[in-house]
């Protein structure tokens, strides 16, 4: 089993990392290019539907990028809603004049 802090600890482009909740599924091995990614992963995926507030963890949550976008394919077991969950660092909002 991988430390876990050790394997976060190395995502030096994510910054310092919260100790990681139990991983049903293998995290690749530390120093893997993509070690740092999936523990920010399971940190950051959403946990409950959007629509329904019921439990993800049967559901499917795969993540992919768009430009610093963090996006979420989303799909809920017990509703069957799916949709994209993104994460920013910043927004852009236009209101008109009133
Ligand atoms: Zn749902």
């Amino acid at each position: 089993m991988p430390d876990l802090n050790e394997t976060a600890g190395r995502a030096a482009h994510h910054g310092s990392m919260p100790t990681l909740p139990p991983d049903p599924h293998r995290l690749p091995p530390p120093g893997d290019w993509f070690a740092s990614d999936a523990a920010r992963h399971l940190l950051d995926r959403p946990k409950h539907c959007p629509m329904c507030a019921a439990s993800l963890e049967r559901g499917l949550v795969s993540e992919w990028w768009s430009g610093s976008d963090r996006v979420f394919l989303t799909w809920c077991p017990a509703c069957r809603w799916t949709g994209n969950v993104v994460l920013f660092d910043r927004a852009v909002i236009e209101e008109p004049e009133h």
